[in-house]
Parts: structure tokens; C-alpha cells; sequence
């Protein structure tokens, strides 16, 4: 059996988190390594590795990942904007094997990223 990761010893409560939301679908918790002044990670309950690994059955809940970060930036206050992202694999900077968006503002964001 492979092992779990880390995300998905968050939502079985293996480790400890800043959880920020959570419903049926998806978890949203403070990345601990902050880029900006906010910067929360919405994953999916289901174990999707990457978004090399979504399936056409997980269009919706992907679609849902970013209408989380929306409702997360409101309650945020992120009114001039921010930026909602997924790293995929080695090379897109992915370190974590288990989709997740991340959200980021509170700052001028510069692109392109490095
Ligand atoms: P990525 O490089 O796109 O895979 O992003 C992984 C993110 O997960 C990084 O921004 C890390 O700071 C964050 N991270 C890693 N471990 C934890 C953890 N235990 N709790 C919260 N965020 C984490």
C-alpha cells in the first residue's frame, strides 16, 4: 500500500491544520509556509493526485475547488484581487501528491512566476 500524504493526513485529522472550511467535497486549511498574507490550500476530499489525474467524474468537483477559493477571497477580503493556482508535477513545482489549489493576495502579485 503506498503511503498517505500529507494532505490526506489533514483531513483524517492524523496531523493538525488551520482549517479554514470544509463541506462534502473539499477542505480548505492555511498553508504553512505562507507566500503572501493570506494563502489557504482548498483540496478534494478525494484522493486526485494531480491534475494529471482528473477524470471526466471530477470536472465538477475541481469546478468547486475554485468557487471555494471565490467565496474564500470574499470572506477575505481580497477585493483588488489574488490568485488562485494548481502546480502540476516535478516541473510545475508540485511537491505534494494531492490536487490543491492554492489561494494567494494581500499583496501585489508579480508574473510570471519563477
Ligand atoms: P505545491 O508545491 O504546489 O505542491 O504546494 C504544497 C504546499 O503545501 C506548499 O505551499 C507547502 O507550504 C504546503 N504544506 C506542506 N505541508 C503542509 C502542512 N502540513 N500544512 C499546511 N500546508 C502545508
Amino acid at each position: 500500500m503506498t503511503e498517505k500524504t500529507i494532505f490526506k493526513r489533514i483531513i483524517d485529522r492524523e496531523i493538525p491544520a488551520e482549517i479554514v472550511y470544509e463541506d462534502a467535497q473539499c477542505l480548505a486549511f492555511k498553508d504553512l509556509n505562507p507566500q503572501a498574507s493570506v494563502h489557504i490550500l482548498i483540496i478534494p476530499l478525494k484522493e486526485i493526485p494531480s491534475i494529471d489525474h482528473i477524470e471526466k467524474e471530477d470536472e465538477l468537483v475541481v469546478g468547486h475547488l475554485f468557487y471555494v477559493a471565490r467565496q474564500l477571497a470574499k470572506k477575505n477580503g481580497l477585493t483588488n484581487g489574488y490568485r488562485a493556482v494548481i502546480n502540476c508535477g516535478e516541473e510545475g513545482g508540485q511537491t505534494v501528491d494531492h490536487l490543491h489549489v492554492h489561494s494567494i493576495g494581500g499583496r501585489n502579485l508579480s508574473w510570471p512566476p519563477g
